[in-house]
């Protein structure tokens, strides 16, 4: 083994979309944009379907693809950036729905794919996607007379539920849409966390999928490993790294690991985070190098062959708070230099398969008086 190896758990993945969904009395849906976090939309999305997910939102049309062809014709995929120019193709091709975020975009939409699905997307003070008030307003009429299949917004402080902006932001979204006979949707894992009042008909979480806060009980979906190239003493007062910016205070084994910022592992995380032998946290030491990471072994008997950076006891946000960034970031940063292991997904497939077969055998059982009469049942 030469390079770091990232193990992603697809059962965990859908434990963490089972767990989310279990909150709500209303429709989850999964976001799998940045390919799927960084950790392969194709199988990140087929996992969720297994797990019972029925709609897929990417931000942009090129990340529905692989979506759409990972979880075949059923499920609705849709597009946060809306009906961009040169779209049309994509958007008709592999089936998937924009949600219309401006005039411009509804007129490029009735104009170039005139019965196909769409969504629309509200600014409620994020002022980042989504049509404003005043614009809503003037094109309401028009764009509900085309039957929009969902209307949605976006929190911009979801992650701090007693953020007066989540409540100013549900205020706007419920003036804009109360009346308005079409499923909608606010929250993605934040929202979802903050309760029913901002479920309407569909949360939207991403983030949580993946481990990540501010969905604090999920399940760690990414392992990393790293290969231990090299191990050797360094006498009280000899440095480390570059910069010398690590001074044996003892006399110290020092340990060289396989991974670096050329894999996510951002130059910022060097202080205060450990890497795992087992149970035993071991401290990063020196600054984080391209392709490798200095970490200091003193305490630990023998050599370990490898070490875990990512595991249930430090995860993506604590990496991220070392480096003050957020989880989100060190999840799609981190690279394709790792050997990237699946697992879980046969158990996920079985299940689907075995789920679907059980309703296939219900649906008949609910038919056999129906196919007696007509002769076709024993
Ligand atoms: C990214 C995103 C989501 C998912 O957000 P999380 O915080 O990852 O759950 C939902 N909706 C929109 C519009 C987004 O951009």
């Amino acid at each position: 083994m030469s390079t770091a190896r990232l193990t992603i758990d697809l059962g965990a993945l859908a434990d963490n979309w089972r767990a989310l969904d279990a909150k709500t009395s209303v429709e989850t849906a999964a976001v799998v944009k940045a390919d799927g976090y960084g950790l392969d939309a194709g199988r990140v999305s087929r996992a969720l379907a297994d797990a019972g997910a029925r709609h897929f939102f990417v931000a942009a049309a090129e990340e529905g693809i692989a979506v759409r062809r990972a979880v075949g014709p059923g499920p609705r995929v849709s597009v946060f950036s809306g009906h961009m120019a040169g779209d049309r193709d994509m958007l008709r091709d592999n089936n998937l729905t924009p949600m219309i975020n401006s005039v411009d975009q509804m007129l490029r939409h009735v104009e170039e794919l005139p019965d196909h699905a769409f969504g629309i997307q509200l600014d409620t003070g994020m002022n980042r996607l989504g049509m404003e008030p005043d614009e809503w307003a003037a094109l309401r009429e028009i764009a509900l007379q085309q039957n929009p299949v969902l209307i949605m917004s976006h929190l911009a402080c979801a992650d701090e539920p007693g953020h007066e902006m989540n409540r100013k932001q549900l205020r706007i979204f419920r003036e804009m849409t109360d009346e308005l006979d079409v499923p909608r949707s606010l929250a993605a894992t934040g929202g979802l966390l903050m309760g029913p009042d901002y479920h309407f008909d569909l949360c939207r979480p991403g983030v949580g999928l993946y481990g990540g806060e501010p969905y604090d009980e999920a399940k760690a979906v990414v392992t990393v490993d790293i290969p231990v190239i090299q191990v050797r003493d360094v006498a009280v007062g000899e440095t480390v790294g570059y910069s010398n910016k690590w001074t044996a205070k003892r006399p110290s084994r020092i340990a060289t690991i396989a991974a670096g910022y050329a894999d996510g592992l951002i130059r910022a995380i060097g202080n205060g985070i450990d890497v795992y032998v087992g149970d035993t946290a071991c401290p990063v030491v020196g600054r984080v190098s391209m392709d490798m990471i200095t970490i200091d072994i003193t305490d630990i008997e023998g050599t370990p062959d490898a070490v875990q950076i990512l595991n249930r006891r430090q995860t993506v946000d604590d990496l991220a708070e070392a480096a003050e960034t957020i989880g989100y970031e060190i999840l799609t940063s981190m690279g394709r230099r790792y050997a990237r292991h699946y697992t879980g997904a046969d158990k996920l497939a079985a299940q689907a398969s075995s789920d679907a077969l059980e309703s296939i055998q219900q649906k008949l059982q609910r038919k056999r008086p129906q196919l007696l009469r007509e002769g076709r049942a024993g």
